[in-house]
């Protein structure tokens, strides 16, 4: 628990090291002091008699010289003052004390020898040169005053003791006397030992420092990068693994970002270019958002989580926060090449009261929701889910799979009438579920919710069930149901689809509508799989074409039997040219192509009038047929 909390909080363990550091210090600074005062001390007790016989020995000089005009002449030239005055010197020296002589200090500044008290054959001569070996020697001409000069060596200490003899307060002579004090061993030894220990561990304790300050460096680079996405530089999911229990939901508005028709991107310009705009997106979400309040989590490949800080009532700031991200993304001109740039546009979805939601994953899946209803309604939108709407609006997967367990999963069937001769032999099967209340729940309220999970491909299980149980029924009908991608690579659906067509006269007519807006995992699985479909009789359709992104290699390379033209152009193709041309240059491209049209909601006269005139072949809407329960 404590190391947890240390590992957590370097800073606490660093600033104890530093503290002990610094106490260490300053014992190291108080054992040094000691150290020097020890010798102070020692060298006091050691020199005073040497100053005291020293004075003595300078005031026997000055009366031998009372009466001399020129002290260094009278010694040199007087035998008698000289003799006296090495005798003098001689009684100084001692088993400390190796020298004691009299110097001068000639016209060139040279200082000679003027007397020694040394045993005879060790003595200096007269005016022999003496060479100094400190600048401390010059000084005493200037102070006057007698001075010390110290030379440690290894176990002792040799001193220099220096007196001037002045007369009429000019230094006329120098009385020098050499000697040395042993230092006390033991207390010296001691001291070391003390000094090193306490060195060394200051030592340690800075090596400890710097290896943990490096070891934690580490540890918070390598956290940070997993929990970072390295192409776009924004969170990652695992992120929100570890940090979603301490996120207060109530503090934030919930966005769901997802790029448009990014596929087409990657299709159209490649995969490297795709990655550029992910990163250019997200940078463009990190310059629009307010740093130290606001979080970016990439949630999947071009999916982006935002969470947004606001208040509790006002959620105007935050609100624009999106706004920006939104427009900033909108307007900003994405470099595709050197010279080439392109726009692109993004659809969110919007949880306002995200802390109303149990957990984290239930508030997601809300504004994933809004998210779906953004995409649904054109895309490049934002669409907010709001608790205050309605919150038993979308089902709750337990819903769902209540529903499969107790049958009340079912289909209502609707016309696709020959536009020519206004005949119907086909129906397609559409989704409902009747909930416990008896109320009659539509795809647009279940397909968001399970898109995604295992209870999807039930849902295609108990469609395709109830559509085959029909055509066996009915044996001169023909029923469509709908399959979006990832139900044609799975195993246990195709398994469905080929017993089936072991039976005669079933896959001729059953038709299977590819939803193909939506993303496929696996493409070649895909165009395999829908081949030997083809081949086991079952007629192929294309759902929603001309709706964002239309896959024309579905037609080219599978050959599918039938287009269904998607109903939001259809439904403007009377007001809007665009529409218009897109449906009449379909046409075109399908009948060349030998493939059947048909147009979804069409849902009035002039509609119908208009698409015959396209030479659309077949229609399915409110004008003809409304979705009911049986084939009527
Ligand atoms: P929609 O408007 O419905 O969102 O259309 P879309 O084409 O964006 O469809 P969808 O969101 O389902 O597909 C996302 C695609 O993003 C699928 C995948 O090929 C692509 N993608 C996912 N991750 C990455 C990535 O890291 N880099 C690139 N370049 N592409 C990615
Ligand atoms: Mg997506
Ligand atoms: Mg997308």
């Amino acid at each position: 628990m404590k190391a947890k909390f240390i590992i957590k909080n370097p800073q606490y363990l660093i600033v104890f090291s530093f503290l002990i550091s610094i106490c260490l210090g300053i014992l190291l600074y108080g054992t040094i002091q000691l150290e020097k005062k020890l010798e102070d001390k020692m060298l006091q007790i050691s020199i005073s008699d040497v100053i005291s016989i020293s004075k003595n020995s300078s005031q026997s000089i000055y009366n031998l010289l009372k009466q001399s005009n020129n002290y260094v002449e009278d010694i040199k030239n007087n035998e008698i003052i000289h003799r006296h005055i090495e005798k003098n010197l001689s009684l100084l020296l001692t088993k400390n004390i190796k020298y004691a002589y009299l110097l001068y200090r000639d016209k060139k500044g040279v200082f000679r020898f003027l007397a020694d008290g040394a045993k005879d054959n060790d003595k200096a001569f007269i005016n022999q040169k003496f060479d100094i070996d400190s600048p401390q020697w010059l000084e005493i001409f200037e102070t006057k005053e007698p001075i010390l000069i110290k030379q440690p060596l290894l176990h002792q200490l040799s001193i220099t003791y220096l007196i001037p003899i002045t007369k009429e307060n000019n230094v006329e002579m120098i009385l020098a006397i050499d000697f040395s004090v042993e230092k006390v061993e033991d207390i010296n030894q001691i001291i070391k030992i003390i000094k090193y220990t306490i060195m060394s561990i200051i030592l340690v304790i800075l090596l400890f420092i710097i290896a943990f300050i490096i070891q934690t460096m580490k540890y918070v680079t390598a956290k940070k990068s997993a929990f970072v996405d390295k192409l776009t530089n924004v969170y990652n999911r695992n992120y929100l693994q570890e940090y979603k229990d301490f996120i207060n939901l109530s503090d934030y508005l919930l966005i769901a970002l997802d790029i448009d028709h990014f596929k087409k991107i990657n299709d159209t310009y490649g995969h490297d270019v795709g990655d550029k705009i992910l990163k250019q997106v997200a940078n463009t979400i990190h310059l629009s958002i307010r740093i130290n309040e606001d979080i970016i989590i990439r949630y999947g490949g071009e999916e982006f989580l935002i969470l947004l800080k606001t208040k509790r009532n006002n959620h105007l700031s935050a609100l624009n926060v999106l706004e920006r991200i939104f427009t900033n993304i909108q307007e900003k001109k994405y470099k595709i090449s050197s010279d080439e740039f392109i726009n692109i546009t993004v659809s969110i979805g919007v949880n306002l009261t995200p802390g109303k939601s149990r957990t984290f994953q239930d508030a997601f899946k809300l504004a994933d929701i809004a998210l779906y209803n953004a995409k649904n309604k054109g895309r490049n939108k934002i669409e907010i889910y709001s608790s205050e709407q309605n919150n038993n609006f979308y089902m709750t997967i337990n819903d769902i799979k209540d529903a499969i367990e107790e049958n009340r999963v079912l289909c209502y069937y609707q016309k696709i009438v020959n536009n020519e001769n206004q005949e119907t032999l086909h129906y397609e099967a559409l989704l409902r579920i009747i909930t416990r209340a008896g109320d009659i729940i539509t795809p647009d309220k279940i397909l968001p919710v399970i898109k995604g999970t295992f209870i999807s491909r039930n849902i295609t299980k108990c469609v395709l069930n109830i559509c085959y149980e029909q055509l066996k029924k009915n044996q001169n009908i023909h029923l469509n149901v709908n399959l979006n991608p990832q139900d044609i690579v799975n195993d246990s659906i195709l398994t469905i689809l080929k017993n089936y067509a072991n039976e005669s006269n079933i896959a001729n007519r059953f038709g299977l509508e590819i939803v193909e807006s939506e993303d496929i995992i696996n493409y070649d699985a895909a165009k395999r799989n829908l081949l030997m479909l083809k081949n086991l009789g079952y007629k192929l359709y294309i759902d929603d074409f001309g709706s964002g992104y239309s896959n024309f290699i579905y037609l080219t390379e599978i050959k599918t039997d039938f287009i269904k033209i998607d109903g939001n152009i259809i439904k403007k193709i009377l007001d809007d040219k665009i529409s218009y041309l897109v449906v009449k240059n379909i046409v075109n491209f399908a009948k060349e192509s030998n493939i059947k049209v048909i147009a979804e909601y069409v849902s009035n006269e002039e509609i119908f009038n208009k698409i015959k005139e396209l030479n659309i072949d077949y229609s399915q809407g409110y004008y003809f047929h409304k979705p009911q329960e049986n084939f009527e």
